[in-house]
């Protein structure tokens, strides 16, 4: 995992731990970056998504076999008007970002525990397009498409059977045993 600007640690541990327990995998935690300027759209006044993954692609990622970079800016891609996080089916890299996690539909700030779990929520979701996973008609699916908070928040904390399956084989093909 890369963490840009200020996120908080606990947000990366909390990351860490569902990616060991969900894909067998061991998160490291890399050098902080500073916050991408770079990728600021000063007509969106948000982070361009695709520039962040692009670049994080460029860096070198020592021995993993997949990077997720944790943000803490509204990030877009150009279809959309924002998401919570990107990646390429099949890619190296991922962003998420918990600038949208961290409120309710209502506008109020969302508790700590809730920013958490959301953000656990996007981290397995962008790492099961990484290993291929694509979206899953299954409301009871992590790799259900969740486009608002609403929809996130009434996304399971688990896959579905037949994603669980595939995603078995996927990692399996990785030499990951889960
Ligand atoms: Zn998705
Ligand atoms: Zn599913």
């Amino acid at each position: 995992m890369v963490p840009f600007g200020e996120v908080p640690e606990v947000a990366l541990k909390v990351i860490a731990a569902h990616v060991l327990g969900y894909f067998n995998l061991d998160a490291g935690i890399l050098p902080r970056l500073k916050s991408p300027a770079y990728a600021f759209d000063v007509n969106r006044h948000q982070y361009n998504a695709a520039t962040i993954l692009k670049d994080l692609g460029s860096m070198p990622s020592h021995d993993y076999v997949k990077v997720i970079g944790l943000l803490d800016v509204d990030l877009f891609v150009p279809i959309l008007t924002h998401v919570f996080g990107e990646a390429k089916l099949g890619g190296k890299c991922a962003v998420i970002s918990l600038h949208r996690l961290k409120t309710d539909s209502d506008g109020s700030k969302a508790s700590e525990s809730l920013i958490l779990e959301r953000a656990a929520k996007v981290a397995l979701h962008e790492l099961g397009h990484l290993f291929d996973l694509v979206h899953c008609m299954d409301r009871r699916c992590l790799m259900h498409f969740s486009g608002g908070l609403q929809e996130l928040d009434e996304t399971p904390l688990y896959f579905c059977r037949y994603c669980s399956k595939s995603l078995e084989d996927k990692l399996h093909r990785h030499g990951i045993d889960v």
